[in-house]
This record gives C-alpha cells, sequence and structure tokens, in this order.
C-alpha cells in the first residue's frame, strides 16, 4: 500500500507523516463539475489555503484544468495568491473588505464581494476618486445572517443605483446554509430570495451554488458555481454515494511498539484500561497535527482492511493505536498506517471526531511531508 509514495524515499523515510495531495485527482474533480453544470462555469474556492491542501498549488492546478475565477475569504490570502495566477484569472474576497482596505484591493487587481452599503459605498467612492470602473460582486442575505445585505439593504440599493456608480457588478451572489442537505427546505427558501434579489439587478449574472448546491440542480446553477470541498474530494451531499474522486491521502509512522498486560494504563488520564494483553503501537501524529482529540477512543487507523483503534487520547504529537488484531511483526518502527485513504474516507474520520471533512482538511497542520502528485 506504500508503493505509492516509494518515490519519496528519503523524505519518506524522516517524515513522521505523510500527506498525498493528488493533483490529477482535483483537475479531474474540476472538470467533472464543469461538465455537470456547464454552461455555467466553476470557480475554485481556495480560502483558507486550498482548505489546508496548499492553495499556491492548488490554484495554479485548478488554473490549468480550466479554471478562471477563484474565491478567497480574506484580502490578505488574495494578495498573496495573485502573483501566482495568470493575468487572465478572476480573483474574489468573499469576506468582503475592511474599512481602508479598499486600495490595496484595487491595487492589486482583487475583485471585493460586497457585503454591505458601507463597503459598496466605499468601493465607488474610491473608483469615482480614481476615475475608473472597479468590478465587484454583490452579495445578499438569503437567510444566513452573516455576510451580504438585507432585504431592506437591497431594496435602498435598487432603488438608488447610483450608490453604485464606478462599480462594474460582475455577479450577484449569495450563499446556501444547508446545500448539503437537499431535504432541507430552506434551500428552496433561499433559491426564492435569491431570484427576488436578483430582480433589481437585471441582466447580471448569478452565483448561488457552492459543492452541495451543485448537487441540488441546474435551478441553483447560477452562472458561477462556487465549489471547495467537493474539488478536494470531500463528499457534497454527506450520506449520499460521493461521486468526487479523493484527492488526500494521509499516512504515519509507528514510532514505537509495545505489548502491555491486561489492566495496563494508556495516554493522559490514564482513561484507556486494557482488558486483556494486547500489542500496541504509537504514531507520530496528534491533535498538533489536526488529529482532533475528540477521536480519542473512537477513532482508528487502518492497516489494509483492518481496523486499528485509538487507544486512550490524542496527545498532542502522537496518539496510540491497538495492533492486538494485527499478526505479531507486521507493523514495525517507520511503519505506515492510513488515516485518511482508501479504506477511511476524509467522512469517516471526520464523523467519528464529531466534525466535518472541511475541519479536518484545514486543520491537518504544517508538520506533514507533504507529496503533490
Ligand atoms: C466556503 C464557501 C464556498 C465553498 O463551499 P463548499 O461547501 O466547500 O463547496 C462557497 N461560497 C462561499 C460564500 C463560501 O464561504
Amino acid at each position: 500500500m506504500f508503493g505509492e509514495i516509494s518515490e519519496q524515499r528519503v523524505a519518506g523515510d524522516i517524515a513522521p507523516g505523510l500527506l498525498t495531495i493528488d493533483l490529477k485527482a482535483l483537475a479531474a474533480n474540476y472538470r467533472a463539475l464543469a461538465a455537470r453544470v456547464a454552461p455555467a462555469r466553476v470557480a475554485g474556492v481556495v480560502k483558507a489555503d486550498a482548505y489546508g491542501l496548499g492553495a499556491a498549488r492548488v490554484a495554479p492546478a485548478l488554473e490549468a484544468a480550466g479554471c478562471r475565477d477563484f474565491f478567497v475569504a480574506q484580502l490578505s490570502e488574495a494578495l498573496i495568491l495573485k502573483p501566482l495566477l495568470n493575468a487572465g484569472s478572476r480573483l474574489y474576497v468573499l469576506g468582503g473588505l475592511l474599512p481602508g482596505a479598499e486600495p490595496a484591493c484595487a491595487q492589486a487587481g482583487i475583485i471585493p464581494v460586497l457585503n454591505s452599503l458601507e463597503q459598496v459605498a466605499a468601493w465607488s467612492r474610491l473608483a469615482r476618486a480614481r476615475g475608473v470602473e472597479l468590478p465587484a460582486l454583490l452579495q445578499f442575505d438569503t437567510g444566513m445572517s452573516r455576510f451580504g445585505l438585507s432585504p431592506e439593504d437591497a431594496a435602498l440599493l435598487t432603488a438608488e443605483l447610483a450608490r453604485l456608480s464606478g462599480v462594474r457588478l460582475l455577479h450577484v451572489m449569495s450563499h446556501l446554509a444547508c446545500a448539503d442537505e437537499p431535504g432541507c427546505g430552506q434551500n428552496a427558501d433561499q433559491l426564492a430570495a435569491m431570484a427576488r434579489f436578483a430582480e433589481g439587478f437585471p441582466g447580471v449574472p448569478l452565483s448561488f451554488a457552492n459543492s452541495g448546491g451543485i448537487f441540488l440542480g441546474p435551478a441553483y446553477h447560477g452562472a458561477l458555481v462556487r465549489p471547495g470541498i467537493a474539488l478536494y474530494g470531500g463528499a457534497p451531499t454527506p450520506g449520499v454515494a460521493n461521486p468526487m474522486l479523493p484527492v488526500v491521502r494521509l499516512d504515519v509512522r509507528v514510532v514505537q511498539i509495545r505489548t502491555v498486560p491486561a489492566g495496563a494504563r494508556v495516554g493522559y488520564g490514564g482513561t484507556h484500561v486494557t482488558a486483556g494483553e494486547r500489542r500496541l503501537a504509537t504514531i507520530a501524529a496528534g491533535y498538533a497535527d489536526g488529529l482532533p482529540r475528540a477521536l480519542g477512543d473512537r477513532g482508528a487507523a487502518y492497516h489494509g482492511t483492518t481496523r486499528l483503534p485509538i487507544a486512550g487520547r490524542v496527545s498532542m504529537d502522537s496518539l496510540t493505536l491497538d495492533i492486538t488484531a494485527l499478526p505479531p511483526g507486521t507493523l514495525k518502527p517507520g511503519s505506515p498506517v492510513e488515516l485518511i485513504g482508501p479504506h477511511q474516507t476524509l467522512e469517516a474520520l471526520a464523523a467519528d471526531a464529531g466534525t466535518i471533512a472541511y475541519e479536518i482538511l484545514t486543520g491537518l497542520g504544517t508538520r506533514y511531508h507533504r507529496v503533490y502528485r
């Protein structure tokens, strides 16, 4: 099972953990989504360092697959990413601009999502002061109470479109609160609210769907969809067969093996007490590497198809597996075990930790040796 990483032999020999990111699968996921939503276009959401996978590698790979629109959350992320993209690609800041950030944004050719009347006013003021048109997206709050103009603010804006003078609106947009739950009534409510908002801006194309939204059907696609997790191989609709190719694989090496008698205490707090003689393996990743403490006595690693349960609490830099199910000698110091891969999906690990794939990916940390394939 480790043949695919043997090419990284030297680094692999000293790396306690190995995070493999399959850029071919990423590109294939991009193309599959593009085929699904055509004629709508597919943007790449690469906020939070491309969900922890490395925006500097992920965004150019998406660009090579045909992506021309990229979303990050914060201006600081956009400023780092902008020089890595082709001049023809567009880069948007989802979270809006803090007061005073407008000149730096405009200077770098980055496109803000305007989320409030204040942000509209500041962007328009800058455009007029410079005597240029500045591009922007305009976001409406269709039911998340997070970002975007309220219905009242939107009404003020449509009654007084001069507030947008100097602003070239590329898209009107909104975001779904429960797109990953097809049965959630809020999806249709938000779609209807989006349609009402959009009436005030005839001819401006829509951007609405995230990964889950794409799979709610064409009514949700608009002109530009904004997947993140699906590009990275996460399930767009948890509980339904995942149509995306896996992008992430995580293997962590065993650093020590021991056999303990019945009644041995394992880990901090001595919470895990062995019921009989057990063989235990300590592996070199813990909660500082994004394996949440909530996995203690719940989660597992895999060796092939064999489940190796986590025994006791997860430490900062290590955790302990019960490997009694494997024939003695199967694992040795240096042997890898699978945390995310063909036998344990990202969703399965997240579920054991009581969280979602997004939080696992964005928390993976910086200590793994990363291999981009
Ligand atoms: C993060 C985000 C996305 C991407 O969401 P996924 O569920 O990862 O596809 C799209 N739009 C907005 C506004 C977001 O904040």
